[in-house]
């Protein structure tokens, strides 16, 4: 007799995140070993003709991997998942995959900035049109397909400015017309927002941020739904993609405390979202989470939860004066990516082509931490008084 295995597609989302990728663990360690392999043998000249084992060259998968790319799938609750080297590769791989010579893509017009530049960049040069379009158009959408749109291409909350897109009208408008509906979804990094079950086909993370969770690794993620994973799994073995193994171990590792870590994050990001909405210095707070705040509606009918990451629009002030109130802070370290266990401020200027980026002040983009939230709003009280010595 030994110990029954637990059914995971019957156990709520926080039990499958602690014991996700378990099934890749050996002689009674809680952990899998880490694969660090590029060659695996075969025992026979049969075998070898045949292929017939689960592992055959360490690009093709690992343990490793394997145990990964399990976890994630469940978290998104896709079909397969695969890795990446890091989140953008994720996007480019994704977007290779399904875009040829002569197809049109629709981008939203608040993806994250790299996403833009390989679109403008790359695609263009491989004579893929992209569209940007406004990230609140909903089912407008409709009106931009072409008889050529293979992809449409979201992101919820967007980059920076955190416009929470209506996922659903844009699937069903998109579906209708015949193209496939990606999400980036690195912000609800999966556990808050289910990106399958408001119709998308692809769903994609940078797991640099929440899945990793510590700032120390770089790593992307492409989940599929049955209907896109073959193509996109032939795509990814033909461009030679895949990830190191000490890296994706860091990401089955981060996964299994992701959600006590999003709570927190949520619940000091609320404090600290409401206390800077309270400063007569901030117009406004661009934090879904927040009632009143912009795209509010939405979040609350698909999202969870919410992250650590947010944006504040200030009253009109110099430049100065934004400088000397993010130097003047010392919990909040300046510095880009997030989803770490650290707080940051990175101040921004949105690149937006299919709309105007209208608001009066400068912005500032926060990634609220685990630290103590009265310690980070002390924090930013002295960035205050900085700010208005140099106003
Ligand atoms: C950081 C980020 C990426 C890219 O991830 P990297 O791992 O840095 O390449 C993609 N999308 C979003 C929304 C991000 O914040």
């Amino acid at each position: 007799m030994s110990k029954s295995k637990p059914d995971l597609s019957q156990l709520s989302p926080q039990t499958r995140l602690v014991t996700a990728g378990r099934d890749y663990a050996e002689h009674g360690f809680v952990n899998p070993a880490v694969y660090h392999g590029s060659t695996v043998l075969f025992p026979t000249a049969q075998s070898l003709h045949d292929r017939s084992q689960t592992y055959v060259y360490g690009r093709r998968g690992t343990p490793t991997s394997r145990a990964v790319e399990d976890a994630v799938a469940l978290i998104e609750g896709g079909h397969n998942a695969k890795m990446a080297p890091s989140g953008m590769a994720a996007i480019s791989t994704a977007l290779l995959a399904f875009l040829k010579s002569g197809d049109h893509l629709l981008m939203v017009d608040t993806c994250y900035h790299p996403a833009r530049l390989f679109c403008d960049g790359m695609l263009k040069g491989l004579g893929i049109e992209t569209t940007y379009y406004d990230p609140l158009i909903g089912r407008g959408i409709a009106n931009l397909m072409r008889p050529n749109t293979r992809v449409v291409y979201t992101e919820s909350p967007g980059s920076q400015t955190m416009e929470v897109q209506d996922i659903p009208a844009i699937a069903e408008a998109a579906h209708k017309a015949g193209a496939i509906v990606m999400v980036d979804n690195t912000w609800g990094a999966g556990h808050y927002f289910k990106a399958f079950d408001h119709g998308a086909d692809i769903s994609i993370q940078a797991a640099t941020k929440y899945l990793v969770g510590h700032s120390d690794a770089m790593m992307g993620t492409v989940t599929c739904n049955a209907e896109t994973w073959p193509r996109f799994k032939d795509a990814y073995e033909e461009m030679g993609m895949f990830a190191g193994p000490d890296d994706m171990y860091l990401t089955l590792r981060g996964i299994h405390t992701l959600d006590v870590r999003l709570e927190r994050h949520m619940k000091n990001a609320l404090v600290v979202a409401e206390w800077l909405r309270a400063r007569s210095e901030v117009e406004t707070v661009l934090y879904p989470a927040l009632s009143n705040a912009p795209g509010h509606d939405i979040w609350k009918r698909d999202f969870k939860g919410a992250s650590g990451l947010f944006s504040i629009v200030l009253k009109p002030c110099r430049e100065e004066a934004v400088s000397a109130f993010l130097d003047e802070l010392s919990l909040f370290g300046m510095g880009y990516s997030w989803g770490g266990f650290e707080s940051l401020a990175v101040p921004f200027v949105p690149h937006r082509t299919a709309t105007t980026w209208t608001a009066p002040g400068p912005c500032i983009r926060f990634h609220v931490g685990l630290e103590n939230p009265d310690d980070l709003t002390a924090d930013l009280n002295q960035g205050f008084a900085a700010l208005r010595r140099n106003a």
